[in-house]
């Protein structure tokens, strides 16, 4: 599929993990891919990867950039829509990506723990719309905001991440309402376990690694958690013309980890 073919679209936290992937999958399918991330090495890296697979188009311009970010910074956020709209002149779609996590007991969580995961994960997520709907309103694009299971049932031992990710879903079922009359469709996703290397690193930390795994295999009916790929096929299913009648919903994408609840 060539979904993406002429369609300019901007990956925050695509320097790895789900947001990699999926970068990959979009430039894979014909967009242009704008990787912001707060992490200059691993955006950059990125955006290599991606050209080396798809080489320059005919327009002479690479596949990806990268542009170094903190979604959490207004001025970052200005100026990055302003470098993304100075060298493709559109914007198509809006995957906002970047998030932090910061597990444990909610008492145990230091104020400045909790101000810096709220900046990311919902201040980054307002102020990259803020600044990016103009254009979008302009393309009739779509955004796409990464939220988590933990946002609409709730997760033990992971409060604030999990609070975080209900206030995505809450902005994005808002905007739907407010950005429908533009034809901007908003919508969501939500993961359980994804297999990336921060899970696999997570899992290593922990005091019983095999017993970890197995529990996390258990928490999903399928088996198993999610390969990045299939989050990134709901991501590119979302954002395409393929979902046109389809907004303000937050997708689960988790192996059926919801059920029984
Ligand atoms: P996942 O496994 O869910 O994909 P990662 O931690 O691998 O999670 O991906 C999150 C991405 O978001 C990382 O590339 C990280 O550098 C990026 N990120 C985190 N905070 C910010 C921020 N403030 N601005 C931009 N990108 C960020």
């Amino acid at each position: 599929m060539r979904r993406f073919v002429n369609k300019v679209v901007l990956v925050t936290g695509g320097g790895s993990g789900i947001g990699e992937t999926s970068a990959r999958r979009f430039a894979a399918e014909g967009a242009a891919v704008i990787i912001a991330d707060w992490n200059e090495a691993d955006g950059r890296q990125a955006a290599e990867r991606i050209n080396t697979q798809h080489p320059a188009p005919e327009s002479g311009r690479p596949c990806a950039i990268a542009i170094r970010t903190d979604v959490s910074n207004e001025e970052d956020v200005a100026r990055l829509i302003r470098s993304v709209i100075d060298a493709y002149g559109r914007l198509d779609v809006l995957y906002n990506n970047a998030a932090v996590i910061h597990p444990g007991a909610l008492e145990d969580i230091e104020m400045t723990a909790f101000e810096r995961l709220m900046a990311v994960n919902v201040k980054g997520v307002f102020l990259m719309i803020k600044h990016a709907i103009p254009h979008l309103r302009r393309s009739k694009g779509s955004i796409v905001n990464m939220s988590s299971l933990g946002g609409l049932t709730g997760q033990a031992s992971n409060p604030i991440y999990a609070a975080s990710k209900g206030a995505v879903i809450a902005m994005t079922k808002s905007l739907a309402l407010d950005y429908a009359p533009d034809g901007v469709r908003v919508n969501c996703i939500c993961p359980a376990g994804v297999s990336t290397p921060l899970l696999a690193e997570w899992v290593r930390q922990q005091p019983d690694p095999p017993k970890t795994e197995q529990a996390l295999r258990d928490m999903h009916p399928l088996g198993r958690p999610a390969e990045p790929e299939e989050v990134a096929d709901a991501v590119l299913f979302l954002a395409s013309n393929q979902s046109s009648f389809i907004t303000g919903t937050a997708l689960p994408v988790e192996g059926g980890a919801s059920l029984g609840y």
